[in-house]
C-alpha cells in the first residue's frame, strides 16, 4: 500500500522552515517538497545586488537568529545561506527538484500530484509556494505592441542589459525605488508610480514597518480600533543606495502611462516619450494554481481563508503569502508566528480525524 503522510508541505521557501521548526516535537510524520534543486526558496532568484530592509536579529526564524551580516543590513546572498544552514540545523526533511502540479482530495485524504508522474498521499496539506512565481504586471493598451526590452523584477539581476538606455521603471514600491536606484547609475530612468511615493525617514528602517504591522494586529486581536500612524506598509525604505540616488535627484515620478507603442510611452497627461526599455515592478500574485482543482481562488491566486486553515477544504493551510494569511507572513520575522499557529491546529485536526475515522469503525 502506498505511504499515507499525516501531513506534506509544498514549498520549501521559509514559511515551509518555519513550520518544520514547529513541527520537530509533533511526532508528526511529515515530508517537505520544494521545485528547485537548492535551499533558499526563491530568494536565489532575487537581484543579485538585493539587500533587506531590516538588520539580521530582526530578519530571523523562530529559533535560530541569523548571524551578523557584514555589512549594516544582510545581503540576499546572506539570506540564502542563512535559510540553508537554518534547513541542516533543524535536518527537516526535504526532497528537491519536485514540482506539485495538482492536488486532489478522496474522503480524507489529500493526494498529490508532481510532475513527474508520482503521486504522494498525505492526510494534510500546507501549501507554502510563495508569490515569486506569479509576477504581476498591470494592462496598459499597447503593451504588447512594445518592441524594446520589456521584464518584471522578477527577472531582473543586474542593471547591465539597461545600460546606456532610456528605462521606463513603473511602480511605487521599495522594489520600484530600490531598482530605480541601481539602474539609473547606468541608464537615463522615468519613473511611473500610481499615488506619489512616500518614503520613511532617514533614521527608521523596515522594522517600524513591521511594529505597525504588530501594533495593527494586537488591536484587531483586541477587537480594538487601530489608529494609523503616520506610516504605513507601503512606505519606502531609505537604505544606503535609495539615500544615495535621492542626491542624484531621481525620484521624478511623472504619473501613470495609459499607452504603450513600439518605442514609445504615452503619460496620462497626454505626453509622448521614447523609451527602450520597461522595468515593470508592479509585484506579485500568489503561486496557487496547485490548488485549482480542490479551491477557487481569484484573479490573483488568493484563496478564502480563516487564519491560515483554508475555509473550503479541511485540512488544507496556507502559510506566508501575506496578510491575508496572517500579519506579516510574508517576512522572515513574521511567519514564525504563523507557523507556529498553524502546526498546533494542524495537530488538533489530525487528532479529531483520527478520532472520527475510529468513531466510524
Ligand atoms: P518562497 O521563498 O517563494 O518559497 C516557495 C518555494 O516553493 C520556492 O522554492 C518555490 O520554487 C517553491 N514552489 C512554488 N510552487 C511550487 C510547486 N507547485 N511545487 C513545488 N514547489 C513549488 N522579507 C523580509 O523579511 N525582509 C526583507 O528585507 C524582504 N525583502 C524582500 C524583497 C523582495 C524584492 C521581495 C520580492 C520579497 C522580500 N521579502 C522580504 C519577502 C519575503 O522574504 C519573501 O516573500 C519570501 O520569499 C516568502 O517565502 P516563502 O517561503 O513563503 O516563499
Amino acid at each position: 500500500m502506498q505511504k499515507e503522510f499525516d501531513l506534506i508541505i509544498i514549498g520549501g521557501g521559509q514559511s515551509a522552515l518555519a513550520c518544520g521548526y514547529f513541527l520537530r516535537r509533533t511526532g508528526l510524520d511529515y515530508l517537505i517538497v520544494d521545485d528547485k534543486q537548492a535551499c533558499g526558496g526563491s530568494w536565489p532568484q532575487t537581484w543579485e545586488s538585493l539587500t533587506l530592509f531590516s538588520p539580521s536579529q530582526f530578519s530571523s526564524l523562530p529559533g535560530f537568529l541569523m548571524p551578523a551580516s557584514a555589512g549594516e543590513y544582510p545581503s540576499r546572498d546572506e539570506a540564502i545561506a542563512y535559510l540553508c544552514a537554518y534547513e541542516q540545523r533543524y535536518d527537516l526533511p526535504i526532497r528537491r527538484d519536485v514540482r506539485v502540479t495538482s492536488v486532489s482530495r478522496e474522503e480524507d485524504v489529500f493526494v498529490i500530484q508532481t510532475i513527474s508522474g508520482e503521486q504522494l498521499k498525505a492526510k494534510a496539506v500546507i501549501s507554502a509556494t510563495g508569490t515569486w512565481q506569479k509576477p504581476f504586471i498591470p494592462e496598459v493598451p499597447g503593451r504588447e505592441a512594445f518592441k524594446g526590452v520589456q521584464m518584471h523584477s522578477a527577472e531582473y539581476k543586474n542593471s547591465t542589459v539597461f545600460e546606456g538606455k532610456k528605462v521606463l521603471i513603473v511602480g511605487e514600491g521599495n522594489t520600484g525605488a530600490q531598482l530605480l536606484a541601481e539602474v539609473s547609475k547606468v541608464a537615463q530612468t522615468l519613473w511611473s508610480t500610481h499615488e506619489q511615493p512616500e518614503f520613511l525617514p532617514d533614521d527608521v528602517d523596515g522594522r517600524v514597518l513591521f511594529d505597525l504591522a504588530t501594533a495593527k494586529y494586537e488591536a484587531e486581536k483586541q477587537g480594538k480600533p487601530f489608529h494609523a500612524s503616520q506610516y504605513h506598509l507601503g512606505n519606502i525604505v531609505m537604505t544606503p543606495a535609495v539615500k544615495e540616488a535621492r542626491s542624484r535627484d531621481v525620484y521624478q515620478s511623472k504619473g501613470l502611462v495609459s499607452k504603450i507603442e513600439e518605442s514609445a510611452i504615452t503619460w496620462e497627461n497626454g505626453d509622448r516619450e521614447e523609451v527602450d526599455a520597461i522595468l515593470w515592478c508592479t509585484g506579485f500574485g500568489f503561486a496557487t494554481d496547485h490548488l485549482s482543482e480542490l479551491v477557487p481562488a481569484d484573479a490573483r491566486g488568493r484563496i478564502s481563508t480563516e487564519n491560515t486553515g483554508c475555509k473550503d477544504v479541511p485540512g488544507l493551510w496556507l502559510v506566508g503569502y501575506g496578510g491575508w494569511t496572517g500579519f506579516a507572513s510574508a517576512t522572515l520575522i513574521g511567519v514564525g508566528r504563523s507557523a507556529r499557529q498553524t502546526v498546533k491546529d494542524i495537530v488538533e485536526y489530525l487528532k479529531d480525524l483520527k478520532s472520527s475515522q475510529e468513531n466510524n469503525r
